[in-house]
């Protein structure tokens, strides 16, 4: 799910550590019989893409604005058109920031030896290649 924090948190504007990142939200919402929040990747302006189980997703929604029914289409806060730059253009280069981001926090993903977040961040990474692809094609020459 995309959620968007009130956290105001320098550190997850700009960079994309996501042992710090998942701190805050295992802070809130701790691990339980009922599910936890076992990734976080943040994505700036106050955003994170988040691995949860289902069973506690309402929780989360209920502390944090869920952005999860925008993510990866057109109205994707992360694709708003910038001046000069086409939707393709902007949603191209949202899509290379956010694979540059989770690509920084693929080494705690790994190394945590979790196959449920590793499968969850691959499928992540395949969708946005795909996305990715999909606008370079519509930005070529
Ligand atoms: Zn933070």
């Amino acid at each position: 799910m995309r959620i968007q924090s009130d956290f105001g948190c320098d550190l997850c504007n700009q960079q994309s550590d996501a042992y710090h990142a998942l701190a805050h939200f295992t802070t809130d919402f701790p691990p339980g019989e009922n599910g936890k929040v076992f990734m976080a990747i943040p994505l700036g302006k106050g955003q994170f893409d988040l691995a949860v189980d289902q069973a506690i997703v309402g929780r989360v929604k209920l502390h944090h604005t869920d952005l999860s029914h925008l993510r990866l289409l057109s109205s994707d806060p992360l694709f708003a058109a910038e001046f000069g730059r086409s939707y393709a253009e902007t949603a191209f280069h949202a899509l290379s920031e956010m694979i540059s981001k989770y690509t920084i926090a693929a080494d705690p993903v790994y190394i945590s030896n979790d196959q449920r977040g590793i499968n969850w961040f691959e499928a992540q990474m395949e969708r946005f290649g795909k996305l990715q692809a999909h606008f370079y094609k519509q930005i070529l020459p």
